[in-house]
């Protein structure tokens, strides 16, 4: 391997910090830990664990919560050292290695005024969220992450090195769209650049009192204004330093005018006096970074994912009262938060659900049930209290689910009916398609075992 790939065992002096994940509970004892410098480096680990039999994970930013990025005892290919980022302006086009982080890429483009679509926390890593869809503020205008990869250098399971894009290895290019981890080993995205204004955006507190009024407010916005370039996520959350349950929101109008902003969520602002307002004009990266200080690496931690058609005033009800009564009984556990992202979904859903992997290609709002607690003996407790609210929510939208909130503690076995609510339609394709590129199921980390 070239000189400055780095392998790690029990005892080096980095081991113990290469096998930190955002969630404490994802964090494995890896038997290797393989820091790649290079794509040959890749190929090298992938032919040695394959050849091995060993189980094999690939770590980009560490936010899986189902160790999904970790191996016990196994090999684990950590990409953060391949995290270089290049900007070819006149084709308006961002290379991207596979261990970027999303921050890595916003700050590059944005020196060019341009931007793509990542996520709203911008220490995650490219590589899980992008593989797995991709939804960010600008999703409203350009669709999913995976709407504007136009190429990717993968590693498959014998340690070919193939350039995936519309018109090369086109199977393959369609299946890492919605269900990559599953088929390899991303060297370099390619991405879609559009150009990027200074954005108007910040966070808004409201007190528990302001629930209906806040979420009749929300539906009164999205009535006028469910629209490409203003999008909302709002949270139940219990906020530092004295933890009390609030609504907080972070509301994003892709335009630096404040006027435009103020208009947008006008309705917003009827709530009343709000306990706390951090707005501005700010560059597009920073908006990202806004509520990155709420969700810090450290702590057990699970997700698990809802999709909802209509804010229902009574059903939030139910919701926020369940959230706040179970962080009160359970206060290792006040971190958790419940977070409703509402971008605008036109672009993406307007792509067939069979164009790409990715196959929940309609409207809705992606909820997350974000638990956070301390200790194991917990896990259950916390486990079985989120699947309550899960299925609440459930009543106002549909079984589908998003790949990247599915956590694998949830998935234990084949589960048929899963699978079809994450892939939909196009899982017999995918089965088709591991089959040819995968049929020793050497990528086993991604949220289905293979039947
Ligand atoms: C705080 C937080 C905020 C989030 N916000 C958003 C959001 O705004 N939008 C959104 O869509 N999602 C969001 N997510 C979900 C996120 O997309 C997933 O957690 C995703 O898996 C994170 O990717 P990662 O590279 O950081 O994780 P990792 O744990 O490193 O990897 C996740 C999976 O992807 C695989 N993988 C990673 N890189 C590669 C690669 N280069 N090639 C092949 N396989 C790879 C790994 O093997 C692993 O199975 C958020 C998650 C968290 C924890």
């Amino acid at each position: 391997m070239p000189n400055n790939a780095c392998i790690l065992t029990e005892g080096d002096e980095d081991y113990e910090k290469s096998l930190v994940r955002w969630a404490d509970n994802a964090i494995k004892k890896a038997g290797i830990v393989v820091q790649a410098a290079s794509l040959d480096d890749i190929v090298k680990t992938v032919k040695f664990a394959s050849k091995n039999n060993l189980d094999f994970a690939v770590c980009c930013g560490g936010h899986s919560t189902s160790g999904g990025s970790s191996s016990e005892g196994g090999v684990v290919l950590d990409l953060r050292k391949l995290n270089n980022v290049r900007v070819d302006v006149e084709n308006k086009l961002i290379y991207a290695q596979g261990g970027a982080l999303a921050a890595e890429v916003d700050d590059e483009a944005w020196k060019y005024g341009l931007a793509t679509v990542l996520g709203i926390v911008n220490h995650t890593g490219i590589g899980g969220l992008t593989l797995g869809g991709g939804f960010g503020h600008l999703t409203g205008r350009h669709g999913l992450s995976i709407d504007n990869l136009v190429g990717a250098t993968i590693v498959t399971a014998d340690g070919e090195v193939r350039e995936l894009s519309a018109s090369k290895n086109e199977d393959l290019f369609w299946a890492i769209r919605g269900c990559g981890i599953n088929f390899g080993v991303v060297y370099e995205f390619i991405f879609k650049a559009h150009e990027q204004k200074e954005v108007f955006a910040g966070l808004i507190v409201y007190p528990p009192e302001k629930l209906e009024s806040v979420i009749e407010a929300i539906n009164l916005w999205l009535k006028d204004h469910r629209e490409e370039d203003g999008g909302a996520t709002f949270v139940f959350a219990r906020f530092p330093p004295d933890l009390q349950p609030v609504i907080a929101m972070c509301l994003f109008s892709n335009d630096p005018s404040e006027q435009v902003f103020r208009e947008r969520f006008a309705t917003i602002y009827k709530c009343g006096e709000p306990l706390m307002e951090q707005v501005g004009c700010m560059p597009y990266p920073k908006v990202n970074t806004l509520v990155g200080d709420f969700v810090t690496f450290g702590d057990r931690k699970g997700i698990l994912n809802a999709h909802i058609s209509r804010l229902n005033i009574s059903t939030l009800r139910e919701v926020y009262d369940s959230y706040v009564k179970f962080t009160q009984e359970n206060p290792l556990a006040a971190q958790t938060f419940i977070n409703f992202d509402i971008f605008g979904s036109k672009k993406f859903a307007s792509v067939p659900p069979e164009a790409t992997a990715f196959s929940p290609r309609k409207p809705f709002y992606n909820v997350i049930i974000a638990q956070r607690w301390k200790n194991e003996q917990d896990d259950k407790t916390i486990y079985d209290w989120s699947k309550s609210i899960q299925s609440t929510l459930e009543r106002d939208g549909d079984k589908s689910l998003y790949v990247n909130f599915v956590d694998i503690a949830d998935n234990i076995g084949y589960d048929e009916e899963r699978v079809k609510n994450i892939w939909g339609n196009n899982f017999q394709k995918l089965k088709e398609l591991k089959r040819k590129y995968d049929p020793n199921v050497f990528f086993r980390k991604g949220a289905v075992i293979w039947p």
